[in-house]
């Protein structure tokens, strides 16, 4: 499977109240380092189980609005905003001013969320990354995960989904770095290289090949460079060696030529020794 496109029905569309008072997440917290998720234990259902929680919220609870910054209907999967991105939402204790979260409607103690409910909460993460709503493009974990939290939310069976929701978040550039790592297969065959990179982190590993190769390249060029100057300093070995020899020849030829003039002139050089 693949992610399916994310559409949010906005707050005009699902008959949102307006809030009591809205509260922006402080820029230097944009992206958010954290998304939490949620279930709402309730089972609510479509658009007016969205305004049946905003109600319960604002009402029941005295909140200034619904508390979630998106709601998903764990049958439609359809996705509804709630105070939507940048805005300081009332769900994870000592985390909102710096987190966005996402609820799922149902209790999930009950019963397993479907395959493809992950797939939408996973569209979700993915998208809100890609918008800069949050740093990471992964849930940061389930309410229970949140220090200070004690609760049993977001139902241990979608606890323990979240590593699969974060593993569809991240499936959907899978192509894009296939290609990438294979072109780097391929180059680092040419070196003579083999590498094998498997199917989990394919980002990080291709990372690390990359930086292999960038290694394997720059250790070649120092090496291209080492010869270019070995050559270059045997060039100069051999012209000394030459001139070298020139001088032994010229040495031997100006001695010869020395020893016949002092023969001619009968003149005998004394020993060095005596
Ligand atoms: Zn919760």
């Amino acid at each position: 499977m693949s992610l399916p496109p994310v559409r949010i029905i906005p707050r005009s569309e699902w008959g949102a109240r307006t809030p009591k008072r809205r509260t922006r997440i402080y820029p230097a917290n944009m992206p958010t380092p954290e998304l939490w998720e949620h279930h709402t234990v309730g089972d609510y259902r479509g658009a007016a189980g969205i305004r049946a929680i905003q109600n319960f919220h604002m009402d029941g609870r005295g909140w200034s609005d619904i508390a979630y910054n998106w709601i998903i209907d764990r049958r439609t999967r359809e996705i509804y905003e709630g105070r939507g991105p940048g805005i300081m939402g009332g769900h994870t204790k000592g985390h909102n001013t710096h987190s966005h979260a996402i609820c799922i409607t149902g209790n999930f103690e009950l019963y397993q969320p479907p395959d493809p409910l992950l797939w939408t909460i996973a569209a979700l993460v993915a998208h809100g990354h890609d918008q800069r709503w949050w740093r990471e493009r992964k849930l940061t974990g389930g309410h229970r995960d949140a220090s200070g939290a004690e609760t049993l939310c977001p139902g241990k069976y979608l606890y323990l989904a979240i590593p699969r929701i974060n593993r569809y978040a991240n499936s959907e550039d899978t192509t894009v770095q296939q290609e990438h790592v294979e072109r780097i297969e391929r180059a680092v065959a040419e070196l003579g290289y083999t590498v094998t990179v498997g199917d989990n982190d394919l980002e990080r590993e291709a990372l690390a090949v990359e930086n292999m190769v960038e290694g394997i390249n720059n250790l070649m060029a120092q090496v291209a460079d080492l010869k270019a100057r070995d050559a270059q300093r045997q060039g100069e070995m051999d012209a000394l060696t030459a001139r070298v020899g020139a001088m032994q020849g010229w040495v031997q030829n100006v001695g010869g030529v020395l020893g016949d003039v002092l023969r001619d002139l009968d003149i005998v050089l004394p020993d060095k020794t005596g």
